[in-house]
C-alpha cells in the first residue's frame, strides 16, 4: 500500500472507527487536503508516547490500523490546528486550581 494510501486509511479509521471509504478532514477547520493532516494525541503526551516507543509515520499508522495502539485518544488535525492545539495546552499549574 503507498504510503498516501495508508496515512488515508489510518486517518478515516481515528475519524470513523472503521475501514470504510472515507476522506479524512481535521477534526477542527475541516481542510482535507491530505498533505497538511496530522494526528493529534488529545492529551498533549505524544512526545512521551514517542520517547516509549510508540513510533511516528509508517510504523504508527500499521500500528492503529493493527489495534495495538487505541486511537480513542488521537484525533485528525491539520499542521496548523495541531500547533494550536499543543500552544493551547493548559499549564500544570491549572490543574491544581
Ligand atoms: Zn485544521
Amino acid at each position: 500500500m503507498k504510503y498516501q494510501e495508508l496515512k488515508k486509511l489510518t486517518l478515516s479509521y481515528i475519524i470513523t472507527g472503521s475501514l470504510q471509504d472515507f476522506h479524512p478532514f481535521c477534526e477542527k477547520c475541516k481542510i482535507s487536503d491530505l498533505r497538511v493532516l496530522t494526528i493529534n494525541h488529545d492529551n498533549y503526551d505524544g512526545a512521551k508516547r514517542r520517547r516509549y516507543g510508540e513510533g511516528t509515520g509508517v510504523t504508527l499508522y500499521k500500528r492503529i490500523l493493527r489495534k495495538e495502539i487505541t486511537s480513542d485518544d488521537l484525533s485528525v488535525l491539520c499542521f496548523n490546528c495541531n500547533h494550536l492545539h499543543r500552544l493551547e495546552q493548559p499549564k500544570k499549574e491549572d490543574f491544581y486550581q
